[in-house]
């Protein structure tokens, strides 16, 4: 008799920048033939996933109601995607109004399957509530943290310690983690910077935070070999298991799902890129939330025209419009810019969405002026190509940090949206990066060694398994060896 495959239960945060690593981890666990995945979430988020599912995928999708008019959201909100940036900690808050909802489901689970509990529930380090239910139920509970150990590990100490709100002075360290040497408090968003830690928005947010000790272990989006300092932090911090399972990155035949609109296909941007010598085009994107001043773009723009360099860049309405409206590029950009490097066919401007993953695994592109998201530092490095760093909010000054100070493939170029920044010192950096210069042979060599560092970490063969094969066989092997002890302990009362 074939054997019931175990079922693993996953329940991302409603945002794309979560759910996608959820659903590459899903499409992974699947691929594996040993379980059935379950993956939750609200009714609007799981029309969209389903559309990205491959045709023959078995992954169940199980929907939880969220009301968000009932939180004093704008109605049918359940995704960050369709919310003003201000909205975010009412939306955050409102997430946990869920947590009736998932005991629910997971009561429903158990008794569907004659008492036979999921072997594990994966959730999203913004619902650490989840615990509860998983701990009522007996089954394992890992926390995803889609982002990079040390991004994620300076983030918390942050939020946990405010260590900046007790000193005047501009530099200082993390009171619990002083391996992640200096911070500057450029390296901090606007929000933290501010607050004493006592209004509404921050008590509520860190005690999300400090659920994560309670977690059987923390499934982290990052490479062990890359990322020592920031995965020993929280294993030094919780006395539990870390697994950096990562790069867990969606494949390019599965970003349908990501509903966005293409500025530009991938075969246009292909041709054009081929038209180009090896190792000369710059590409340039600040992500899909992220955007800089109307001051700072124009600077940039003189700075790509006056480098001379090849380049693709991906432009977004400056800071103060909102992420969908229309490019105005006669009112944002130098007069005549697009007309002119379209012109001299020096660089592509991509309005909307490009197709990224596309673009940096071509063999023309040299360089990638990035806000340093952690989905697109994973995917620049696993091709090779080195950062020119422009972090702008969150984890992303202390992943530009550790790929500059650790690692060595970046140099940080600019820090933030309101910060004033020079063509003359953009486009120095740029030429730094791109030309012949020691550091920039120095960068593109240390990128080619990290982007071997990634393929070995996730090489699953059958005589070698890269470390994040190995975590993630040892995280499966947990949720097993608690599952056997639960069975044990009942047997015991009976
Ligand atoms: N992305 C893309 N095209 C764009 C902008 C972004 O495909 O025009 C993708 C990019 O490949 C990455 C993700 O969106 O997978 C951005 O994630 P990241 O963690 O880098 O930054 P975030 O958007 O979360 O700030």
């Amino acid at each position: 008799m074939a054997q019931r495959k175990e079922n693993i239960v996953m329940f991302p945060f409603m945002a794309q920048g979560h759910i996608i690593p959820f659903l590459e981890l899903a499409l992974q666990l699947e691929k594996t033939n040993k379980y059935t995945i379950t993956l939750v979430n609200t009714p609007l988020n799981l029309k969209k996933l389903k559309s990205s599912l491959p045709q023959n995928s078995s992954i169940h999708l199980l929907e939880i109601p969220f009301n968000s008019v009932a939180h004093d959201l704008p109605p049918c909100t359940e995704n960050t995607d369709s919310i003003p940036y201000h909205l975010f900690p009412k939306f955050l808050q409102a997430t946990v109004s869920l947590e009736p909802h998932f005991k629910k489901l997971i009561s429903e689970l158990v008794n569907e399957q004659n008492g036979q509990k999921p072997l594990c529930i994966i959730t999203d380090m913004f619902l650490g509530w989840c615990k509860e239910t998983a701990h009522e139920y007996g089954i394992f509970h890992a926390i995803f943290i889609g982002g990079g150990g040390f991004g994620f590990a300076c983030f918390y100490s942050l939020w946990v310690n405010l260590p900046h709100r007790k000193t005047d002075a501009d530099e200082f360290l993390l009171p619990d983690f002083p391996e992640a040497s200096t911070l500057h408090v450029t390296q901090i968003s606007p929000y933290l910077r501010a607050t004493d830690g006592s209004d509404s928005f921050s008590v509520f947010y860190k005690k999300l935070l400090l659920l994560w000790k309670d977690a059987d272990g923390i499934l982290v989006n990052t490479v062990e070999e890359l990322d020592k300092i920031g995965l020993m932090y929280f294993k030094r911090k919780f006395g539990r298991p870390v697994w950096p399972i990562g790069p867990v990155l969606l494949s390019t035949e599965n970003r349908g799902g990501v509903g966005k609109e293409y500025g530009i296909s991938a075969e246009l941007c292909r041709k054009w890129l081929d038209t180009k010598p090896y190792s000369s085009v710059l590409y340039v994107s600040f992500g899909s939330q992220n955007t800089i001043a109307a001051s700072q773009m124009v600077q940039l723009a003189m700075a790509l025209e006056a480098s001379g360099k090849n380049f693709i860049w991906v432009v977004r309405p400056p800071t103060g419009f909102d992420i969908n409206y229309e490019f105005k590029a006669n009112e944002w950009l130098p007069r005549g810019f697009e007309e002119r490097i379209k012109g001299l066919g020096q660089g592509l401007v991509v309005h909307k969405w490009a197709p990224q993953v596309e673009i940096l695994s071509h063999t023309s592109i040299s360089a990638f002026l990035s806000h340093c998201g952690w989905n697109s530092v994973h995917e620049a490095l696993s091709h090779g190509v080195p950062i020119i760093g422009w972090p702008l909010t969150g984890d992303q000054f202390y992943n530009s940090k550790l790929l500059e100070e650790e690692i060595g493939v970046c140099v940080e170029v600019a820090r933030g949206m309101n910060c004033e920044v020079l063509k003359e010192d953009l486009s120095a950096k740029i030429e730094l990066v791109m030309n012949e210069t020691e550091k920039g042979v120095d960068m593109r060599n240390k990128a080619n060694d990290v982007k071997v560092i990634i393929k070995n970490a996730v090489r699953n063969e059958k005589n070698f398994k890269g470390s994040s094969v190995k975590a993630m066989d040892q995280f499966l092997n947990a949720a097993l060896i608690m599952r056997e002890m639960e069975k044990g302990a009942s047997k015991n009362e009976v």
